[in-house]
C-alpha cells in the first residue's frame, strides 16, 4: 500500500461520506474507512468520480494509506464506538501523528482522550463541526481543539474545506484539549435557545393575532430582511409556509408538539450548573423540550388547571408584530450574551484562552445558529477582547434599549393571556437582574445565616459575619 493520502476518513455514515466528499473536492487524496466495508463501497460507488479516493477495508491498510504525519479523521457514533475506534488506530500509528475527533463527543471524554494520546506521543484533536450534512458537503463550521502543533499541519486543510464569509474561513483554532468540543457544546446550547425564542415568537403571533402559519411564515421571511437575518429565521419561514402533502394542512399543524434532543442542550446546561454561569436561556429551552415531552403531567395539566387567562385585545397588528420582533431579538442578544460569558467562564477555568470574537466570527458561516448579528459580536470583542458582558457593549446597549418597552409589553402581554414564553421571560429577568442596583440576594444571605451560621459580608466594612439569631425567635 503507498502512503500517499493526505487526510483520513474513519466513519462513512452520513457526516463522515460528505466530509471525506468535501475533502476530495478540494483535491485532497482522501483514504476512507469504514467498520462495515458496505459503507466505503457505496461511497466509492456514488461519489468516486469526485476526486482521488483511497478505499481500504481493514484499518492497517487504511493507515497504511496515509502520508506521514497522518491525520485521521473519526466521524463515528460520539461515545464507547469513539473510544473503540481509537484503540483500534492507536497502535498502528507513530509519533507526531494526528487523531481528529470531529464526532459530536463531550468534551470531558475529550479532555481524557488528549491526555492519553498525547503519553503515546500522538496529537488528539477534538474538533466541533457544525451544519449537519449539507454543511459537512458543501462547507461545514469547524471547531477544533487540541494542541498548536498539531493545527499547524492540520489547521489549513479544514480552514479549506470550511465554510467562507466574506474569504474568511470558518475555521479556527480554538484552544487545547477540550476546547474544541466544548465551544460546540455551547454552540449547540445557544442554538436551542435560538429555536426557543423563535418558537416562543410563533406562538405569541399565532394566539396574538389568531394567525395562520402561512402568513406567520410570511412574518419571518419580512424579519430576515432586517437585524434578525440568520439561517434559523429563514428556514422558520419557509418551514411555516409548508404545507402538508398528505392532509394539505399547514405542516407544523399536523407534527406532534413533543420536542426531542440528544444530549448537547443538557450538556451545556450542566456545565452552566458546574461552573455557576446563569444561562438562562438555554436552560429554559431545554427544559422547554422536556417540558413538551412531558406527556402524562400534560394530560394531568389540561384535564385539571383552568384556562384562566384574559382574551387577546390587540388594536394594532403591526405594532404587535413589531413588538414581538424587538422582544425576540432583544432576548437573543441575551442567550447569546450568556452562552459567551459561559465560553469565557470555561476558559478561565480549564487554562483554554479562547478568543470569543473568533468564535462569533467561525460562526458565521456553516452552521445553524449562522447570522448577520454574529458580525456585532466579533465586533464588540474586537472593541474590548475582556468585555465582562457582551449586553453592555455599546452596539448590544443600544440595540436592546431601542427594544426594551417592546420587549416589556410581550413578557407581560404573554402572561396575562396565559401564553407559555418560558425564554422571553426570562431573559428579561436576566436583564433586569445583571443591570439591578441591588438584588435580594442579601435576604438570601441572611436567611443562610439565620438557619445554618453560613456567615455573610457587610456592605459597611470588610470580613466575613455571622449574628448570633437566637434571641430572634
Ligand atoms: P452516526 O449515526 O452517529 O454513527 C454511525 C457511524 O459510526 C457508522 O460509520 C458506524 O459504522 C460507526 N460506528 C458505530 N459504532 C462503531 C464501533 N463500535 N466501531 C466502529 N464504528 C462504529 O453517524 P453520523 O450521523 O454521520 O454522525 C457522526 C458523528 O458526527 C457523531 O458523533 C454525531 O454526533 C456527529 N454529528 C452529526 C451531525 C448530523 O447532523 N448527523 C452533525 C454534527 C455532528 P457502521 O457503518 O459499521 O455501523
Amino acid at each position: 500500500m503507498t502512503a500517499r493520502a493526505q487526510i483520513g476518513v474513519t466513519g462513512l455514515a452520513v457526516m463522515g461520506r460528505n466530509l471525506a466528499r468535501n475533502f476530495a473536492r478540494h483535491g485532497y487524496t482522501v483514504a476512507v474507512h469504514n467498520r462495515s466495508y458496505a459503507k466505503t463501497e457505496s461511497l466509492i460507488a456514488d461519489a468516486g468520480h469526485e476526486g482521488d479516493f483511497v478505499a481500504s477495508e481493514s484499518m492497517a491498510d487504511f493507515v497504511a494509506s496515509l502520508e506521514r504525519p497522518r491525520k485521521v479523521v473519526v466521524m463515528v457514533k460520539a461515545g464507547a464506538a469513539t473510544d473503540a475506534v481509537i484503540d483500534e488506530l492507536v497502535p498502528l500509528l507513530e509519533e507526531g501523528d494526528i487523531v481528529v475527533d470531529a464526532g459530536n463527543a463531550h468534551f470531558p471524554d475529550t479532555i481524557r482522550r488528549e491526555e492519553a494520546l498525547r503519553a503515546k506521543g500522538l496529537h488528539f484533536v477534538g474538533t466541533g463541526v457544525s451544519g449537519g450534512e449539507e454543511g459537512a458537503l458543501n462547507g461545514p463550521s469547524i471547531m477544533p481543539g487540541g494542541t498548536r502543533e498539531s493545527y499547524a499541519s492540520l489547521g489549513p486543510i479544514l480552514e479549506d474545506i470550511s465554510a467562507k464569509v466574506d474569504g474568511t474561513p470558518c475555521c479556527t483554532y480554538v484552544g487545547p484539549d477540550g476546547a474544541g468540543h466544548f465551544v460546540k457544546m455551547v454552540h449547540n446550547g445557544i442554538e436551542y435557545a435560538d429555536m426557543q425564542l423563535i418558537a416562543e415568537a410563533y406562538d405569541l403571533l399565532k394566539q396574538g393575532l389568531g394567525a395562520s402559519a402561512a402568513e406567520i411564515g410570511q412574518i419571518f421571511a419580512d424579519w430576515n430582511t432586517g437585524d434578525l437575518e440568520s439561517f434559523l429565521i429563514e428556514i422558520t419561514a419557509d418551514v411555516l409556509q409548508h404545507v402538508d402533502a398528505a392532509t394539505g394542512s399547514a405542516f407544523v399543524d399536523i407534527v406532534l408538539d413533543q420536542a426531542e434532543q440528544k444530549g448537547t442542550g443538557r450538556w451545556t446546561v450542566q456545565n452552566g450548573l458546574d461552573l455557576g454561569v446563569p444561562i438562562t436561556g438555554i436552560a429554559e429551552a431545554t427544559f422547554a423540550r422536556a417540558l413538551s415531552g412531558s406527556v402524562p403531567q400534560r394530560a394531568a395539566g389540561r384535564a385539571a388547571l383552568p384556562a384562566d387567562a384574559g382574551t387577546w385585545e390587540i388594536t394594532d397588528r403591526d405594532a404587535f408584530i413589531e413588538d414581538v420582533r424587538l422582544a425576540l431579538y432583544a432576548s437573543k442578544v441575551v442567550a447569546y450574551s450568556q452562552g459567551f460569558d459561559q465560553i469565557a467562564a470555561a476558559s478561565a477555568e480549564y487554562g483554554w484562552d479562547v478568543d470569543r470574537g473568533a468564535m462569533a466570527r467561525i460562526w458565521r458561516g456553516g452552521c445553524i445558529i449562522r447570522a448577520r448579528f454574529l458580525n456585532r459580536i466579533t465586533e464588540a470583542y474586537e472593541r474590548d477582547a475582556e468585555l465582562p458582558l457582551l449586553l453592555a457593549d455599546e452596539y448590544f446597549t443600544g440595540a436592546v434599549a431601542n427594544g426594551l418597552a417592546a420587549w416589556r409589553r410581550v413578557v407581560a402581554q404573554a402572561a396575562l393571556n396565559g401564553v407559555p414564553a418560558p425564554a422571553f421571560s426570562s431573559s428579561l429577568a436576566y436583564y433586569d437582574g445583571v443591570r439591578a442596583e441591588r438584588l435580594p440576594a442579601a435576604l438570601i444571605q441572611a436567611q443562610r445565616d439565620f438557619f445554618g451560621a453560613h456567615t455573610y459580608r457587610r456592605t459597611d466594612r470588610e470580613g466575613t459575619f455571622h449574628t448570633e439569631w437566637s434571641g430572634d425567635r
